[in-house]
């Protein structure tokens, strides 16, 4: 590799409100939404960080089809490349719906482009 640029793309940490891996670069945590970026280090002001962009959102009810008998959910999120190799596979949710409930699913996929200038280090 010759010259190294944006080391810090995709880093992570954990949100130290819900425990949930989030983007370092994340000011508020996607998961719970609270504000992130009180324990910035080594930058007098945060920059501000690229508008995300909805690449994707799916919502939809669901509501299971027999009438009177209790069922199980469980929900599952993966991500593979182009090549179909997993990235990662996870459990999201698990439950149970009593008969005649609905629940309501939303699945959502943010890009949060990078600005080439940004993470120029100052000693
Ligand atoms: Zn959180």
């Amino acid at each position: 590799m010759a010259a190294a640029r944006q080391t810090n793309v995709g880093l992570t940490r954990v949100c130290p409100h819900c425990k949930a891996t989030v983007l370092q670069s994340a000011n508020i945590c996607p998961g719970c939404q609270h504000h992130l970026r009180f324990n910035t280090v080594g930058k007098s002001n945060a920059e501000p960080q690229a508008a995300a962009v909805s690449a994707m959102r799916i919502e939809g009810s669901i509501q299971h089809p027999v009438r009177d008998e209790q069922c199980e959910y469980c929900v599952v999120v993966a991500i593979s490349n182009e090549r179909g190799e997993k990235i990662a596979r996870h459990v999201v949710g698990v439950g149970a719906l009593q008969p005649g409930e609905k629940h309501k699913y939303t699945f959502s996929v943010d890009l949060l482009p990078v600005r080439s200038a940004v993470e120029r280090k100052r000693s």
